[in-house]
């Protein structure tokens, strides 16, 4: 069955970046130390933070991620912190290295998913996005997640360089024995962001509308088939279809170890946070910040869309001076799920 997932007040989702170090390079990586700080938050700061978001309700979910999460010497100490301040549910986003031998320190009850990250069906499309060596390191570390009782979804972001082998997932899917399956798109920011960095630069890898919905819902269907819930994002709105955004009307938190806590991930190459923590409190930042842009209508949908990814839109000359867009641009946040 195929749904999109409205957003939610009772739906809340802690996004804990605990560091923002990697092992690789990736691509598309979205990680901006200049704006998420450098440092690897201690356990006891990690800690106090997830105090702080607990109180938000018993329904939130906590996703850790980095940089990768695993490289944190402490990481499965802040899980058995979560659980015990009764998260609903704890997510680790990881490339699949595993560092600190994690799957040893922690139960399968302790965590309701590790989310790998592939960007390929084949080891050379994969490898050249992500690094040398990733692509097996990833399933290696799949199959050994799997074997040890852990329940897994992987995460595919699509672009220009590896969207021709997204059908190519399903049989792997099945294959690894993944449960969920989450299609991501690549946003222009973080590295893609940096147009002086001709190496990683991934302006103009973004898939068009004609290609997105020809591909993306159809290899969604076909890989549900497989008895696999798919999530993807909504991107394009239909005619019919209205436009929010979640920054007004979802619980959505993205926290970074410098402290600052952003509502929406478009807005994370700016100081547009709308939150910090400090002394181990949330407060709120001055204006200008990204709640005065969720309070914009604009016909384009997405303001953040139209200000750093205005490739994806397209107008139609109405005989007019002025020209219509011909969408809207949904938030990045909306997504379709088939389960
Ligand atoms: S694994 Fe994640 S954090 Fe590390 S470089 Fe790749 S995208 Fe960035
Ligand atoms: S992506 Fe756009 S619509 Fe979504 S929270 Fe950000 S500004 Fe709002």
């Amino acid at each position: 069955m195929k749904k999109t997932v409205s957003f939610s007040k009772d739906s809340i989702n802690i996004f804990f970046h605990i560091l923002t170090g990697c092992n690789l390079t990736c691509r598309h990586c979205y990680i901006n130390p200049e704006q998420h700080g450098k440092n690897t938050l201690s356990l006891s700061t990690i800690e106090a933070w997830l105090s702080v978001f607990a109180k938000k309700g018993a329904a939130a979910n906590i996703i850790f991620l980095g940089g990768e999460p695993t490289l944190h010497p402490d990481l499965s100490l802040a899980i058995k912190k979560a659980k015990e301040l009764g998260y609903g549910s704890i997510t680790i986003d990881t490339n699949g290295y595993l560092f600190n031998d994690i799957l040893s320190k922690i139960k399968p009850e302790e965590v309701d998913y590790f989310s790998f990250s592939l960007d390929g069906a084949t080891r050379q499309t994969n490898d050249m996005i992500r690094g040398k060596g990733s692509y097996d390191r990833c399933i290696a570390g799949i199959r050994k997640a799997i074997a040890r009782g852990f329940t897994t979804s992987l995460i595919y972001t699509v672009s220009r360089h590896n969207i021709h082998e997204l059908d190519m997932m399903a049989p792997l899917l099945k294959n690894l024995k993944i449960d969920r399956f989450f299609i991501q798109v690549i946003g222009i920011r973080g590295k893609p962001a940096k147009s002086d960095q001709a190496q990683t630069n991934c302006k103009g890898l973004q898939v068009s509308r004609s290609e997105w919905l020809r591909i993306i819902p159809d290899v969604a269907e076909r890989v549900a088939k497989h008895g696999i819930i798919v999530t993807y994002p909504k991107v394009f709105l239909g005619p019919e279809e209205s436009f929010e955004c979640a920054g007004l009307v979802a619980e959505n938190y993205f926290i970074f170890p410098n402290g600052r806590v952003y509502r929406c991930p478009l807005c994370e190459d700016f100081p547009l946070h709308s939150m910090v923590l400090k002394d181990n409190r949330l407060v709120k930042t001055e204006k200008i910040n990204e709640s005065d842009l969720f309070e914009l209508s604009i016909p384009e949908g997405c303001v953040m869309n139209k200000i750093i990814q205005p490739e994806n839109l397209s107008y139609k000359n109405n005989g007019t001076s002025k020209h219509k867009p011909e969408y809207k641009i949904a938030c990045c946040l909306l997504k379709e799920e088939i389960n």
